[in-house]
């Protein structure tokens, strides 16, 4: 299976980063360079209600740090069932 690698800035912080389409492309999974910020995989949904809550963006690239020195990334999505944006710290394991 092959995945096209697009170059974007980061939703998140606004660095250089580089993402793959994930879940049939309902999602993308993110690469950020800054080491301020780390790897997470978001929803489109997700991206379209964290668009501008740069606060909550902040939050996630700093927690996506922390997840990647464990060698862990974030995914972000909207829970199907309440319809609230949640998310969780996955292992690559
Ligand atoms: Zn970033």
């Amino acid at each position: 299976m092959s995945h096209n690698v697009f170059e974007e800035q980061c939703f998140l912080c606004g660095s250089k980063a580089t993402y793959v389409e994930t879940n049939s492309q309902n999602c993308r999974y993110y690469r950020c360079e800054s080491p301020a910020c780390g790897d997470y995989e978001i929803s489109r949904g997700a991206m379209e209600r964290l668009k501008e809550n740069g606060v909550w963006k902040a939050d996630i690239s700093s927690r996506a740090c922390e997840a990647r020195k464990q060698n862990k990334f974030i995914r972000v999505i909207i829970d199907s069932h309440s319809q609230q944006l949640t998310d969780s710290v996955i292992s690559r394991d």
